[in-house]
């Protein structure tokens, strides 16, 4: 089954990888080479670029494949920060190399979410600062101080920036994976939704069921009420059942067709069923001056009367067929 909420972040995640992966590893091959034939006493760092260009590809190749973030690539963001505070520390202060870490924030964000983000760049922060600080003493760099704020700022304002990015990007995701599992009409799950809880249904061990109600002689109320007023209708009756089934989990499967899952034995599916349909029979639909009286059909299954989880789908629709056949406004759970 699929899972959106999981799908959108996967993808995006997966794309920021491999361009990261890409980029960073280009250029780690660009500073070797520069490393090794321009700059004397670099080797370390040229070393440490060539195996940053190795792993970047290894990341590139991979991550596809790889479920959630891995040790891998947090390793990898590690390494990544290592080497920018290892050229501060190693290079002059007057090469300036401290405007790297800047670039920090930005990366982990992108790569490893807020949360920790937000951790590995607050530390970040406070080594390349206690790193500039001893420089600036040791080196008797007369102008560490200016650095030092400028620095501070500038991090910090660019963090800021990722943060609340990341976070924006979190919400707009929600409510897009909210829209995917959502009606629109009834405000109930959609039949997305349902295929993923259905799932979640079949990793817990307890036992459920799956009422299919099927509204009968719909059609007759467009016809005679016009859609407005069965748009209506249909937004009432999804109250009536949300109010009186909290514990169930209810789904629009489209048109005028719901779905009920039910964790329970078959028996209390049956009777929750029976509850269901008086509660639909017994008053009538109020939608302005119109009273509608309307009726349901449903059909019962539960998952222990079945070989394969598909089926059940397949049982409970039979079954409400069966009980249109049968006269409607009736539940039908066996042959
Ligand atoms: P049966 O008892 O056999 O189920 O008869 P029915 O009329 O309910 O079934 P049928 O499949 O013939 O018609 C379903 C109707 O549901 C047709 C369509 O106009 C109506 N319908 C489906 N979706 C919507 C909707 O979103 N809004 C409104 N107002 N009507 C809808
Ligand atoms: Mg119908
Ligand atoms: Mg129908």
């Amino acid at each position: 089954m699929h899972d959106v909420s999981i799908s959108i972040s996967k993808r995006l995640r997966d794309k920021v990888w491999r361009g990261l992966c890409l980029i960073m590893g280009v250029l780690a091959g660009i500073l070797a080479c520069w490393n090794i034939l321009l700059s004397q006493g670099a080797l370390t760092l040229a070393l440490i670029e060539i195996a940053l260009v190795i792993y970047s590809a290894y990341l590139y190749l991979n991550v596809k494949k790889w479920s959630g973030i891995t040790w891998q690539q947090y390793g990898y963001v590690l390494l990544l920060s290592s080497i920018v505070v290892y050229a501060v520390w190693f290079r002059p202060l007057a090469n300036a190399l401290y405007v790297w870490p800047l670039f920090l924030p930005i990366l982990n964000y992108l790569a490893l979410g807020l949360r920790q983000g937000f951790v590995i760049s607050i530390t970040t922060l406070l080594i390349v600062l206690s790193i500039l600080a001893t420089k600036g003493f040791s080196e008797s760099y007369h102008s560490i101080g200016p650095v030092l704020i400028n620095f501070f700022f500038c991090y910090i304002s660019i963090m800021g920036v990722s943060h609340i990015y990341e976070r924006n990007r979190y919400r707009v995701e929600e409510n897009l994976v909210s829209l995917a599992l959502t009606d629109a009409l009834t405000g109930l799950k959609n039949r997305l939704a349902f295929k993923q809880d259905f799932a979640e249904y079949m990793n817990d061990e307890s036992p459920f069921g799956l009422m299919m109600i099927d509204i009968d002689h719909f059609k007759k109320v467009n016809d005679t009420y016009g859609h407005d007023v069965g748009d209506d209708l249909l937004h009432q009756l999804t109250q009536r059942i949300t109010q009186s089934f909290p514990d169930a989990d209810a789904y629009r499967q489209g048109g005028e067709e719901f779905c009920l899952l039910y964790r329970g034995d078959k028996a209390s599916l049956v009777q929750q069923a029976e509850l269901l349909r008086i509660l639909i029979a017994k008053e009538a639909f109020v939608v302005g001056e119109q009273s509608i009286p309307v009726t349901v059909s449903l059909g019962v299954a539960a998952i222990n009367e079945v070989s394969e989880p598909s089926h059940l789908v397949v049982l409970a629709d039979q079954r409400m067929y069966l009980a249109k056949r049968q006269g409607r406004n009736c539940v039908v759970s066996e042959e």
